[in-house]
């Protein structure tokens, strides 16, 4: 029989985790999650040797909220008996291996989470009904929808030999796979972190031949100042739900360095690695490429060949044999089925509309709410697409689930004030 609970989660990455692990405030164990990757883990494909966390370690599943809870980081720090390791070992940020593990760790105290499961179909017939492979998993008066985020892949891409296209989730896999060749060439896409940690993936494997496009105008740093945290508090985002869409939008583009640079400490290892094998070589391993939009690519005979636009509305081509996407990533299929999406309230551009309490508006909603997470930057801010206040998301969801405050966060202590 199809077993029911008071609400299922479908992913188990860290925003659906913070929210089990928070729910025992609601309705204790009575969250099921289902998780499609085959066990607990966190974006497991990009953990190359020496890659950094781009937020502190305070900023994980509960502490901001309940720092005495049993899953904390320091709570894992101190029972697994690494803590005076790793404050000896004097990080600025931690690895992101670390952050992995503890994910992995807190993940498996926490019951009634399923993986290998795919969530392919959601309906409604009285319950939320959550379906995979035709099979009914789990049936729930609320539904979350924690499912993340996909690399983007330009369309243009797919005329390309799959032999000779890395997608940057595989690289690290695929990686050992490729002969060790020093001078086969690479061209790496993107302007962001994963693109930094792909080149300098390839650098770390001894390759000399690596050009690195990107469409801004320089390889951006992640800003990372107090002001810039200032966007990354429970407060702000209480501020920035009062704005219009538009001002939203607008503001959004203008923070996004906030969220989407790449870290310092990573770009200055790329730089320092070429400027010292110019020393060594006579040549940079890395010829930094921005201001170029890959607009499509062709197989040649052992070749792939890259057509870009430059600011200046040049034309180039770029050639290498290998090539790692590293483009973005965009938020993973809603797997509503038509019925139940014929009853949701869409925009304009045919996505749901996001409350400020990060539930979907649809007929059904006052007894059956329907949560979606890291979907909503142009309503709650760049905040809802990282780690940064976690805990008061979940803290939110949960309020909202009761129809009463039962999480009371603060955030006090402001010396701004914003407009
Ligand atoms: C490489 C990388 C590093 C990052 N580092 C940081 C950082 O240091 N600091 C920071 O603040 N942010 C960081 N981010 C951004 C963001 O915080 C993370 O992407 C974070 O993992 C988002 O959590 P999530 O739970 O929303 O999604 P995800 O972590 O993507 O988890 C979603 C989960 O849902 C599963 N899933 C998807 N669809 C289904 C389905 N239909 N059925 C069942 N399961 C499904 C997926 O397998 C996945 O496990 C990073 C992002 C990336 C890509």
């Amino acid at each position: 029989m199809t077993q029911t609970f008071h609400t299922v989660g479908i992913g188990a990455g860290p925003a659906n985790l913070s929210l089990a692990a928070m729910y025992d405030t609601l309705a204790p164990h009575d969250i099921a999650l289902f998780e499609a990757r085959d066990r607990p883990g966190w974006h497991d494909g990009m953990l190359h040797s020496g890659v950094r966390m781009q937020t502190g370690w305070v900023k994980d599943l509960v502490s901001l909220y309940d720092p005495t809870h049993p899953l904390s980081f320091l709570n894992y720090l101190v029972t697994t008996g690494r803590v005076y390791a790793l404050l000896g070992a004097g990080f600025d940020t931690i690895p992101r291996i670390e952050y992995q593990q503890y994910l992995v760790w807190a993940a498996g105290q926490l019951p009634r989470i399923t993986y290998g499961t795919r969530v392919d179909r959601v309906e409604f017939d009285g319950a939320i009904v959550s379906r995979s492979g035709g099979a009914a998993l789990a049936r729930s008066r609320h539904l979350v929808l924690g499912s993340g985020t996909v690399a983007f892949v330009p369309d243009f891409l797919d005329a390309l030999d799959p032999r000779h296209l890395f997608v940057a989730d595989e690289l690290h896999r695929r990686l050992a796979t490729v002969p060790d060749e020093p001078d086969l060439p690479w061209i790496v896409i993107g302007s962001g972190q994963t693109s930094a940690e792909c080149v300098a993936a390839l650098l770390a494997r001894g390759c000399r031949d690596i050009k690195w496009i990107g469409r801004r105008s320089w390889f951006a740093p992640l800003e990372d100042s107090p002001s810039a945290n200032d966007l990354y508090r429970p407060a702000y985002q209480e501020a920035f739900l009062t704005l219009s869409r538009d001002v939203r939008e607008r503001l959004v583009s203008g923070q996004i360095l906030t969220s989407d640079g790449i870290s310092p400490g990573t770009l200055r290892g790329v730089y320092q690695h070429n400027y010292e094998e110019r020393l060594r070589t006579g040549r940079f391993p890395v010829t930094i490429m921005p201001s170029r939009t890959v607009t499509g690519a062709r197989q040649l005979d052992g070749e792939v060949e890259l057509e870009c636009l430059t600011a200046g509305s040049g034309e180039e081509r770029h050639r290498a044999v290998n090539l790692v996407v590293a483009a973005g990533r965009r938020q993973a299929p809603l797997p509503f089925d038509p019925e139940l999406t014929a009853l949701l309230d869409l925009d304009e551009r045919g996505e749901p509309i996001i409350e400020s309490d990060y539930s979907i508006r649809w007929k059904h909603a006052d007894d059956h709410k329907i949560f979606v997470l890291n979907r909503g930057r142009y309503v709650q801010g760049l905040v809802d697409s990282n780690l940064s206040i976690l805990p008061i998301r979940s803290a939110m969801i949960l309020n909202s689930i009761a129809g009463r405050t039962v999480c009371r966060f603060r955030d006090d202590y402001l010396s701004t004030r914003w407009a």
